[in-house]
C-alpha cells in the first residue's frame, strides 16, 4: 500500500568529473605555490652570498693601508667569486676599473656602492617574497572560504535530504500503522469490485478477516441497490476524484450494517491502481438519527404523528388530489371531554396514561393509509383519505364510542369520554389550515350539544365560529369600558327567610346583543386569560358594594366567584387584601366562591394562600360542590367554611328518594365537618321545605329571588324578613330579562 518517494535533485558534489576538477586545481594550486616559493629562494640565495663575498672584499680594501700585489690578488679573487655568484659584469665594472687604476679610495668607494645595490637588490627579492605570500595566502584563503562554504552547502542539502527521508519514512509507516490498526476498514479493488487489499480491521467491522475478503467481491456485500449505485459510481468517478458513500453492508453473523465512508479513484496511481474504499460502521448513529427523526415528527407519548407530521400529510395529500376532486378527505378532530379534571384530580401522570390508553384506541381503529395524530394536549385528529364525509361520521362514532369504554388505572375508573369534529377537504378548494380549522370549528359546536357526540362541519358553524371570535375581540373593549355589571343573589336563612348574604353574577352589558350571560363570555375570558381583569374588577366592585350593605342591620356577606387564573396568581392575597382595604368591608363579610376543580388544581399553592386569607377572617365556600371528582375525604384537607351543594341535587330531592338521601348525606356530613352549607338553585316551595327538614341551614335560588341589578339588593333589604319566604312575586322582583 505504501508509496515512496525519492529525493528530488542531486546530492551536490558527487559528480566524479567534478572531483577531478576539484583534485587538479588543488594540486596545482600547491605545486605552483611551490614553485614560486623555490623561485624566490633560488634567487635570493646567491644575493646572500654575493653580499658575504662583497663584505669580505670591502674590508680587505678597507685594512689595506696600500695597494700590494697580494691584496691586488686576493682583490681580483674576489671579484671572481662575485663574478662566479653571478654578479653581472656591469655591476663590477666601477670596480674592476678602480683595481685596473689601483686606487685604492675609489676601489673602496665602489666596494661600498656594490655593498649597497646588492643590499637593495636583496631588499627587493625580500619585497618579491612577502608579495608572493602574501598573494599565495590571500588565494589560499578564498580558495579554502569557497571550498568551505560548499562543504557546508553540501551538509546542508545532505541533512536537509536525510531529514525528508526520514520523515518520509516516518509517514509511511504511520500510514501503514493506521491502514493495520485503524477502526476504519480500507479496501483497494478494481473495476469488477474484486479487492486487492482489505485491511485488518474488516475482523471488527465484518466479522471476516481482512486476507479471506481479499480476493473477493465487494458486491457480495452490499444489498441489489446499493450494487447499482455502486457499479454508476464506479463508472462516473474520474481518476483522483472521491466521493462520500453510505451502504447497506451484510456482517459475517447476517446483521445489515450501515457503514458510511469515502470511494476515491486512484487507478492511475501506480502503486494503489484500483478504487480506494474507507468505511466505518455508522449502524448506531443511522438509528439514532432515525429515532431523532421519528421523534420529531411523532409524539413520543402515543407514538401517533404530531401536529407538524400532521399538517404535512393534509397538504401533501391535498396537492396531491388537486386532480381528483372527487376523492376528498376528511378530517376529524378528536378531544376528551373535561380531561383537565383527570389531570386535576388525578394528576399528570394518570393523565398521561389515559392519553396514552387513547392514543392506542385511536390507533386500532384507523384504516391503513390514514394519518392518526396527536395534536398537543387531549387533541387528536385523524385524516382520512378517499373517504366520503358518511364513512368518516361512522369512524367518529366508533371512535366516540371506543374511547368511552371504561379505562381503569390503578383501581380508579376513569369516566373518558370524547367529541370528535369533522370537516371535509375539497382539493384546491380548501388549504391543510383552513381543512383543521374547520374540524375544530365542528369539534366546537359538539362540545357544546354535550359530551361523546360528533358534528360535521357546515358554513353555519363558520358563522358561528365567527360570531364567536367577534365577541371574543369584543370582551377585551367591553372590560375597559366598563360594559360589565354585577347582579347579585340573596342567600337566605332557611329557618326565618332572612338575607345572610349576596352571591355576586358577572353580566355583560353589550352594547349590540343585549344583557350576556356569564357562561356566554366567562370561559371566553378564561381562554384568553381575560377573566384575571375582569375578576378583578368583581372583586373590587363587590367589595365596595357590600361595604354600602354593612349599614343594614343584617350585614350581609358577600360571594364573589374566583376563577383558576385569578387563584393561582402569586398577587391574589394581596389584592383580595387591597380590595378589602379599599372598600373597608370586614373580612368576614366576604367569601370567595371556588369550583371543586379549582382548589384541587395546585393544592400545595392554593392552600396556603387560602389558609392565609382565612385566618384574616376571609371565609372560603366550595361551589358547585357535587359536579366534579366529588370525594368527600379531600374536603378534610381544604381550608373552607362553606359548601354550596350544587342546584344539580337540589333538583332531585322533592322527585327522585335516591336524590334526596344524597343530598341528604352531603348535607350531614357538611355538619360533622363544622361547614355552613348552601344549597343552590332551590326553585320551588317543596324544595325549600325538604331542606329546612334536612337542617340545611342556607338557601339560594330564583324561589327567593333571581340575581338583582344593586337597585334590586336595596329594595330586597327593606322588605319585611318573612315576605321573603316563598314569595311568587319575588321570583320576577327587578329581575333583569332573561339571556
Ligand atoms: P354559580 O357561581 O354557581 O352561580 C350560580 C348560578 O346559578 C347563577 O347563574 C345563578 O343565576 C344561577 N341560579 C341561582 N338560582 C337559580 C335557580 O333557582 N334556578 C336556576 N336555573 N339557576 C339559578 P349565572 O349568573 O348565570 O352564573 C353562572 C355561572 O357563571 C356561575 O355559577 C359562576 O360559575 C359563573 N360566574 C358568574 N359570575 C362570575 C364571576 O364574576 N366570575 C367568574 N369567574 N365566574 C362567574
Ligand atoms: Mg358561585
Ligand atoms: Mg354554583
Amino acid at each position: 500500500m505504501g508509496r515512496t518517494r525519492k529525493i528530488d535533485g542531486p546530492v551536490p558534489g558527487t559528480s566524479p568529473v567534478r572531483v577531478a576538477i576539484t583534485l587538479v586545481f588543488t594540486v596545482g594550486l600547491v605545486l605552483a605555490e611551490f614553485a614560486l616559493l623555490v623561485g624566490v629562494y633560488t634567487r635570493d640565495e646567491p644575493v646572500q652570498r654575493q653580499r658575504l663575498v662583497q663584505a669580505s672584499l670591502e674590508q680587505r680594501i678597507n685594512d689595506a693601508s696600500a695597494l700590494g700585489p697580494d691584496v691586488l690578488a686576493q682583490v681580483e679573487r674576489d671579484l671572481q667569486r662575485l663574478s662566479d655568484e653571478g654578479l653581472s659584469v656591469r655591476d663590477l665594472a666601477g670596480l674592476r676599473t678602480a683595481v685596473d687604476a689601483q686606487n685604492l679610495d675609489v676601489m673602496s668607494a665602489q666596494a661600498r656602492t656594490l655593498g649597497i645595490r646588492l643590499a637593495d637588490r636583496q631588499r627587493s627579492l625580500d619585497r618579491q617574497a612577502k608579495l608572493l605570500y602574501g598573494t599565495l595566502l590571500v588565494i589560499v584563503s578564498i580558495g579554502w572560504f569557497a571550498w568551505f562554504r560548499r562543504l557546508v552547502q553540501r551538509h546542508r542539502t545532505l541533512q536537509q535530504a536525510v531529514t525528508e527521508q526520514e520523515a518520509l519514512t516516518a509517514s509511511e509507516q504511520r500510514l501503514l500503522a493506521l491502514v493495520q490498526n485503524g477502526t476504519d476498514v480500507v479496501m483497494v479493488f478494481d473495476l469488477d469490485t474484486r479487492t486487492s487489499f482489505v485491511s485488518p480491521s474488516a475482523q471488527a467491522v465484518l466479522g471476516v478477516t481482512g486476507e479471506k475478503l481479499t480476493g473477493t467481491r465487494l458486491s457480495a456485500l452490499l444489498q441489489p441497490e446499493d450494487v447499482n449505485r455502486l457499479v454508476h459510481l464506479l463508472a462516473t468517478l474520474r481518476a483522483g476524484e472521491d466521493a462520500a458513500v453510505k451502504f447497506w453492508m451484510r456482517h459475517a453473523d447476517g446483521r445489515l450494517l450501515v457503514v458510511e465512508g469515502m470511494l476515491t479513484n486512484l487507478l492511475s496511481e501506480s502503486v494503489v491502481g484500483g478504487f480506494v474504499l474507507t468505511f466505518r460502521d455508522v449502524t448506531e448513529r443511522h438509528a439514532l438519527a432515525e429515532r431523532l427523526t421519528h421523534q420529531a415528527f411523532h409524539d413520543s407519548l402515543t407514538g401517533l404523528a404530531n401536529r407538524q407530521l400532521f399538517a404535512d400529510r393534509l397538504s401533501h395529500a391535498l396537492v396531491r388530489r388537486v386532480d381528483r376532486p372527487d376523492r376528498s378527505l376528511v378530517v376529524l378532530f378528536l378531544d376528551l371531554d373535561d380531561f383537565k379534571q383527570i389531570n386535576d384530580r388525578l394528576g399528570h401522570g394518570t393523565g398521561d396514561k389515559v392519553l396514552e390508553l387513547v392514543g392506542r384506541r385511536i390507533r386500532s381503529i384507523v384504516r391503513a393509509g390514514d394519518t392518526a395524530a396527536r395534536l398537543g394536549g387531549d387533541e387528536f385528529a385523524i385524516l382520512m383519505e378517499s373517504a366520503s364525509l358518511e364513512q368518516a361520521r361512522e369512524l367518529a362514532e366508533r371512535l366516540v364510542e371506543l374511547v368511552a369504554e371504561p379505562i381503569v388505572i390503578e383501581g380508579n375508573r376513569m369516566p373518558v369520554t370524547a367529541s370528535v369534529g369533522l370537516a371535509e377537504a375539497v382539493p384546491g378548494e380548501i388549504s391543510s389550515e383552513e381543512a383543521l380549522r374547520n374540524a375544530d370549528v365542528a369539534l366546537y359546536s359538539a362540545k357544546e350539544r354535550g359530551k361523546a357526540t360528533v358534528a360535521a362541519y357546515d358554513t353555519h358553524l363558520h358563522a358561528e365560529a365567527l360570531d364567536r371570535l367577534e365577541l371574543r375581540s369584543d370582551l377585551q373593549r367591553g372590560i375597559f369600558q366598563n360594559e360589565l355589571v354585577l347582579h347579585y343573589q340573596p342567600t337566605v336563612e332557611l329557618e326565618t327567610g332572612k338575607i345572610v348574604g349576596f352571591e355576586a353574577l358577572v353580566r355583560w352589558q353589550h352594547p349590540i346583543r343585549g344583557l350576556l350571560s356569564p357562561a356566554a363570555f366567562v370561559p371566553m375570558a378564561e381562554e384568553t386569560g381575560l377573566v384575571v381583569q375582569l375578576n378583578t374588577w368583581v372583586l373590587f366592585q363587590a367589595c365596595r358594594f357590600a361595604a354600602v350593605l354593612q349599614s343594614d342591620w343584617r350585614h350581609p356577606t358577600m360571594a364573589v366567584n374566583i376563577s383558576a387564573q385569578q387563584l393561582v396568581r402569586a398577587d391574589f392575597v394581596e389584592q383580595v387584601s387591597r380590595a378589602l382595604a379599599e372598600s373597608g368591608l370586614a373580612p368576614d363579610r366576604l367569601t370567595l366562591e371556588i369550583t371543586e376543580s379549582v382548589v384541587l388544581q395546585d393544592l400545595e399553592d392554593v392552600i396556603p394562600r387560602l389558609s392565609q386569607l382565612r385566618t384574616r377572617g376571609v371565609r372560603v365556600a366550595v361551589d358547585d360542590f357535587g359536579t366534579g371528582y366529588s370525594s368527600l375525604a379531600y374536603l378534610t384537607e381544604l381550608p373552607i367554611d362553606v359548601l354550596k351543594v350544587d342546584k344539580s341535587f337540589i333538583d332531585r330531592v322533592a322527585s327522585d328518594a335516591q336524590g334526596a338521601s344524597v343530598t341528604e348525606a352531603i348535607i350531614a356530613m357538611s355538619h360533622t365537618m363544622n361547614l355552613s352549607t348552601v344549597a343552590e338553585g332551590v326553585e320551588v316551595a317543596e324544595q325549600a321545605a325538604w331542606l329546612r327538614q334536612v337542617r340545611c341551614p342556607i338557601g339560594q335560588g330564583y324561589y327567593w329571588s333571581r340575581p338583582v341589578d344593586e337597585e334590586g339588593v336595596h329594595e330586597l333589604l327593606a322588605r319585611p324578613t318573612n315576605e321573603l319566604g316563598g314569595s311568587a312575586d319575588l321570583v320576577s322582583y327587578r329581575t333583569v330579562a332573561p339571556f
